[in-house]
Order: structure tokens, then C-alpha cells, then sequence
């Protein structure tokens, strides 16, 4: 079947080619929050809420219950992590940017744990698998801590001893029991 072309006309007369009037009106949205915002403050109405600015950083907006802050590293009862290196986190991640060295725990109540672990946040997509997929509710980033401008990449790069100070006990069960068991845990 031969294929035919059908030529169609370009939309819209004299206004939508020279975009004038688009660009008038949208001056003119802006010009209206602006002159409203400005008519606020003079009259001390500046909290009114559809003024969406902060004055940042003397204000700052309280985060919600499920923010996505900088990771951190839970801790057993006895203090130590909580991870055992199962690399499910690495496996998941969608940025790379998480490096895990497993050596032998040397009290034998679990089989490994992490020599090395090491998150470069600036690579993190804060897209939170890593969490989702851990076993153990050892990573969390509940921490509400933004992460820090740096001048070098590796200081964006949290390390276990970082990771660790960052954490808490966990109260979860290791390893996890049943598909609630996330509902055991602090908040
Ligand atoms: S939040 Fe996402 S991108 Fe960041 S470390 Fe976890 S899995 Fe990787
Ligand atoms: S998924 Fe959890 S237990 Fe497994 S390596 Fe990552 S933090 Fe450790």
C-alpha cells in the first residue's frame, strides 16, 4: 500500500506565531503575585498562605514524617551494626553509590558484617530502595539532615563510623518476621 503524506496547516494565526501575547500574559501573572505579595507585606499580612516563599534560612518549613534525609546506620542491642552484608542494598541501588567490603563477624552470631561502608551522597538519588530492600532494618534515612555543600567529592562520602554515628538502636527483629514487620520499629 503506497503511504501517503497529508500536510496540515501550522496552528494559529498572527497571535500564536509571534508568542506576543503569551508572553504579555505571562508577564502580566507575574506582575499580579508580585504587586499582591508587595500590598501584603505593606499591610503585615505576610503570612498569608498562598505566599509560598520562606524567608530561608531564618524560616525553615518542618519536614514530613516520611522525609528522605542523609542514610544512616542502625545498631543491634549490643551495640554493634546491624548489617550483615547480605549486598542487597548495592544490588538495588540504582546510583552505584554504595560500596560494601564484608569480612567474617568475629563473634560468630552472625556470618558477616561490613568492614567497608561507604555511601557518596552526592551520587544518591534519595530514591530510598536501599532501605526498602534491607532485611535487617540496618540503613535508614529518616536522619531529616539534609546532605552538606562540599568543594571535594569525597568529603559527600559517608563512611561506617559516620553512618553509625548518625544511628540508633533498632528494635525491629533481624532479619525481619512476616510482611509487617516494619511496624515493630521506632519511629
Ligand atoms: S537512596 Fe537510592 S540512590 Fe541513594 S543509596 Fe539508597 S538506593 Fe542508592
Ligand atoms: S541490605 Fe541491609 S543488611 Fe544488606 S548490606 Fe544493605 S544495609 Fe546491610
Amino acid at each position: 500500500m503506497a503511504t501517503t503524506v497529508k500536510t496540515v496547516s501550522r496552528p494559529g494565526g498572527f497571535r500564536r506565531q509571534t508568542y506576543l501575547v503569551a508572553i504579555v500574559e505571562g508577564l502580566w501573572v507575574t506582575f499580579r503575585h508580585l504587586m499582591k505579595n508587595w500590598i501584603g507585606n505593606l499591610f503585615g499580612r505576610r503570612a498569608r498562605t498562598d505566599i509560598a516563599t520562606l524567608s530561608y534560612p531564618e524560616e525553615k518549613k518542618a519536614y514530613p514524617q516520611r522525609n528522605r534525609g542523609l542514610h544512616r546506620l542502625m545498631k543491634r542491642e549490643d551495640g554493634e551494626v546491624r548489617c550483615v552484608a547480605c549486598m542487597m542494598c548495592p544490588t538495588v541501588c540504582p546510583a552505584h553509590c554504595i560500596t560494601i567490603v564484608p569480612e567474617e563477624a568475629p563473634n560468630g552470631a552472625i556470618e558477616k558484617r561490613p568492614r567497608i561502608f561507604e555511601i557518596d551522597e552526592l551520587r544518591c538519588v534519595v530514591c530510598g530502595l536501599c532501605v526498602e530492600a534491607c532485611p535487617c532494618d540496618a540503613i535508614r534515612m529518616d536522619t531529616r539532615i539534609h546532605a552538606a555543600p562540599t568543594l571535594r567529592r569525597a568529603d559527600a562520602i559517608l563512611d561506617k563510623a559516620a553512618l553509625l554515628s548518625l544511628g540508633d538502636k533498632s528494635v525491629a527483629t533481624q532479619g525481619g518476621v512476616g510482611p509487617f514487620w516494619r511496624e515493630k520499629t521506632k519511629a
